[in-house]
């Protein structure tokens, strides 16, 4: 029996099982019904559920301090920024609670950059359509999802939506005089797992430079090892001058940070930005060890391992399965299935039959399992996911 959520804003549309507690990649429910788990938080859980290490940081860092406020030096920002910026391009790091709030941060860098150097007109962030920023009035202008959009008013000033497709409006918009920043995913998560070419990454970089903007990656689903380096920038070897990371930065615990260069972040002084609870003592506990353990070289490399075998048999299934499956793409363990039948009948068959899946734009399925898959549990999961391909050509045919 699904439990009523009356008290609750019915924003939610919510798969009907209780779930209860997690190991590793399954997930159990209230009955002790077994599922294998690819979607772990929507990419949140790298190391999976209740790892033994994350839970030993959380316990003990439990038992010293949970909050401080910003106004005093909190134990461990130095130290977990210290490891992002060894990692990355960048230099320093601003901590927040989500997503949507690193990437807050990012525009409002973009717009004190500019205007710290005397270019207040200079307000626009160019976004690219099937993009998704999270979900502030801030970040959905930016991705520009009408979905997301109706019935809220107006559209914040000062973004541009073009597609990725469009190559001439990409170069109108960052030649504008008012443009200030490009926002892009290197891996579109929610819009169904398309990666940018190197050569669309160049692009934005060279326009970034020929006209003085910041490019920003948001690496919130596809950076923290996701795409088999730690982060997905590192395929390309095109450098943003601002990163957005988050998910599975706390392993689970809620995290998010800002990553820019020194010369990027120069407008952001006391008193431009700040967060309560953003950089907690407990965040930054468990996000040190999460970091430690996600960068470690055989965990990228298992990344890279699985990935290619969950590629590959996907390949296979999409020959023997050509009603069900049209395409697969993503990078790592960022993977989009394109489907024939519709993605959100296809999730919810998986799930009788064990599997967890995400949906994702462009009728995808997206599977987001853990970092440290083991290849047994992805055989077990292409089984589970070929049993709804078959309900699914049963049904078609009952139907037909
Ligand atoms: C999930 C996600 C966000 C938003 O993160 P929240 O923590 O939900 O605010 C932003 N950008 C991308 C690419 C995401 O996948």
């Amino acid at each position: 029996m699904a439990q009523s959520e009356d008290h609750l804003f019915g924003v939610y549309a919510r798969a009907p099982i209780e779930v209860e507690r997690g190991e590793g990649s399954r997930l159990y429910d209230r009955s002790g019904r077994e599922y294998l788990d690819f979607v772990q938080g929507i990419a949140v859980n790298g190391l999976g559920h209740a790892n033994p290490i994350l839970i030993a940081a959380m316990t003990e860092q439990a038992k010293k301090l949970w909050h401080v406020s910003n106004i005093f030096r909190i134990p461990g920002q130095d130290e977990l920024a210290g490891k992002l910026c060894a990692t990355s391009f960048a230099d320093q790091v601003f901590f927040t609670n989500s997503g949507t709030e690193a990437v807050e941060c990012a525009l409002k860098l973009a717009r004190k950059y500019h205007a710290s150097k005397g270019h207040e007109e200079r307000i626009d962030v160019i976004g690219f359509q099937g993009a998704f920023h999270g979900r502030t009035y801030a970040a959905v202008t930016a991705a520009g999802n009408q979905t997301y959009l109706d019935g809220f008013g107006p559209r914040l000033p000062g973004f541009v939506n073009v597609s990725l497709d469009d190559h001439e409006a990409i170069r109108a918009a960052a030649e504008a005089p008012t443009a200030a920043a490009i926002l892009v995913e290197p891996v579109q998560g929610e819009g169904g797992a398309r990666a940018l070419t190197d050569a669309e990454l160049h692009m934005l970089r060279d326009l970034c430079d020929a006209n003085g903007l910041l490019l920003i990656f948001d690496e919130i689903q596809c950076g923290m090892g996701r795409s088999g380096k730690l982060w997905a920038y590192e395929h390309s070897g095109v450098a943003p001058d601002v990163m957005c990371i988050a998910k599975a930065l706390g392993g689970g615990f809620p995290i998010g940070a800002c990553l820019a260069t020194r010369e990027a972040a120069s407008g952001m002084v006391v008193g431009s930005h700040g967060s309560t609870f953003g950089g907690n003592p407990l965040a930054m506990a468990v996000g040190i060890t999460a970091f430690d353990e996600i960068s470690k070289p055989e965990l990228l490399d298992n990344v890279v391992k699985v990935s290619g075998y969950l590629k590959q048999q996907l390949e296979g299934l999409k020959q023997t399965w050509p009603d069900m499956i049209v395409d697969v793409r993503g990078k790592g363990l960022l993977i989009g299935v394109k489907l024939k039948p519709n993605n959100r009948e296809i999730m919810a068959l998986a799930r009788d039959h064990g599997l967890l899946v995400a949906g994702g734009g462009d009728n995808c399925i997206r599977l987001l399992p853990a970092l440290n898959l083991t290849e047994a549990d992805a055989r077990e999961a292409l089984e589970r996911l070929e049993t709804t391909f078959a309900a699914a050509r049963e049904k078609a045919k009952k139907t037909a």
